[in-house]
């Protein structure tokens, strides 16, 4: 017998992983009563009933089978068209791959491309699983700070001034979560220079594509000279409010996605077959359930920043996804203490922005894809701890 821990047992890569700042507030918020999230990534929409009905339709077929590993075939056909319709082709036979979620598709890519010892260059604030899925692959993640007065866009400079000989990956979001920054087409060009100049790959999370309000989305691929360079991952949790679903794909180059698609078809097998038939029936009809819930979350992302403004908060104004990313420390308070007070006091739940990586201290995440009833009273909330702390700095 050894005396070992069990704990002794466990991947040291593993170990070093720290949970998930966003889960502690969750935790701590579940226990309270009349508390209002504006912490969860997810729409308060329920999925559109068209795309419901054709899942029930084919559940009472009994299509209850595997599909195969790359995904249904009519499916991948959809996704082929649409992203044709951001310029940007794919043979749906060797180029397209149906994943469980954006989630699997962001891991499978990394470990195909990482070899241990390659850096991933990461714009931050980030999402929470970029880093661990990076180290968690054998790769070094670089973070590259993106800030308030460049609107959270990751600009040329800044990311040549990380990139070194080791650079393999640039991983890029936008619509950002957890900032809402969009990227103009200008940037995006420089950024593909760079990405020729040093011999780049890019990871393309575009899960947010649909959702901007201030004019179109640029697919990365679809700029001159990247689309073998990029793999897109996009999905259909947020724009058709599917997140329970676990649906999602990447696309890029026939290698690519032959090598994901052998850790795919060895760890998933495939998606599963109730939620392809409902993401097919997403991309042929669901364009105008989007549209009306993009208008939804317009309207709700115009509330808030009118509402942070009224009570002195500084918000930068995000063009997409659905979150607002004000400035809190003006109060005096970090963003953990800010948020931690909030909800103790007022019972709102919002994310303290360190948790997203370098560049969102100070910072908290708020998702507008609530109710405005619960929006407004969550401002009104704010409002008043606010003014019961006092700012500090007066603008
Ligand atoms: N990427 C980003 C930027 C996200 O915000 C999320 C969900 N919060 C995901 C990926 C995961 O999406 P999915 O539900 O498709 O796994």
């Amino acid at each position: 017998m050894s005396n070992n821990k069990w704990s002794d047992y466990i991947n040291p890569s593993v170990k070093r992983i720290p949970p998930s700042g966003i889960r502690k507030f969750f935790d701590l918020a579940a226990e309270m009563e009349g508390v209002i999230s504006l912490g969860v990534g997810e729409p308060d929409f329920v999925t559109p009933w068209h795309i419901r009905e054709a899942c029930v339709y084919s559940l009472n077929r009994g299509r209850t089978s595997y599909t195969s590993n790359q995904g249904l075939l009519e499916l991948r056909e959809e996704i082929a068209q649409y992203l044709g319709s951001q310029r940007v082709h794919y043979d749906p036979k060797k180029e397209v791959l149906v994943t469980v979620g954006v989630s699997e598709a962001l891991d499978i890519a990394l470990r195909t491309l990482i070899i241990p010892g390659d850096e991933v260059i990461i714009p931050t604030p980030c999402y929470v699983s970029y880093i661990p899925c990076t180290a968690l692959a054998g790769g070094i993640p670089v973070t590259v700070q993106t800030s308030m007065e460049d609107n959270f866009r990751l600009t040329a400079d800044k990311l040549e001034a990380v990139i070194t000989p080791k650079s393999k990956v640039l991983l890029l979001c936008f619509p950002n979560n957890p900032t809402g920054a969009i990227m103009d087409r200008e940037t995006l060009l420089q950024i593909a220079e760079l990405v020729e100049k040093h011999d780049l790959l890019v990871i393309a999370d575009e899960i947010y594509e649909r959702l901007t309000y201030n004019g179109q989305h640029t697919c990365f691929a679809s700029l001159p000279g990247m689309r073998d360079r990029t793999i897109i991952l996009n999905g259909f949790s947020k724009a058709y409010a599917m997140t329970g679903w676990r649906l999602g794909y990447a696309a890029g180059h026939e290698d690519f996605i032959a090598a994901m698609n052998k850790i795919h078809q060895y760890t998933m097998l495939c998606a599963p077959i109730t939620a392809q038939v409902a993401a097919l029936e997403a991309l042929r009809n669901g364009k105008s359930a989007v549209d009306k819930m993009v208008a939804q979350y317009n309207r709700r992302r115009r509330l808030v920043l009118h509402g942070f403004k009224e009570i002195g908060l500084t918000c930068f104004e995000p063009g997409g996804a659905f979150y607002a990313f004000p400035y809190v420390g003006d109060t005096g308070l970090t963003a953990a203490e800010f948020a931690e007070n909030l909800l103790l006091e007022e019972k709102v739940a919002v994310v303290p922005g360190d948790v997203f990586g370098p560049g969102g201290e100070g910072c908290i995440r708020c998702s507008y894809a609530s109710s405005v009833e619960d929006l407004t009273e969550a401002i009104k909330r704010m409002g008043r701890f606010i003014k019961h702390r006092g700012m500090k700095k007066v603008k």
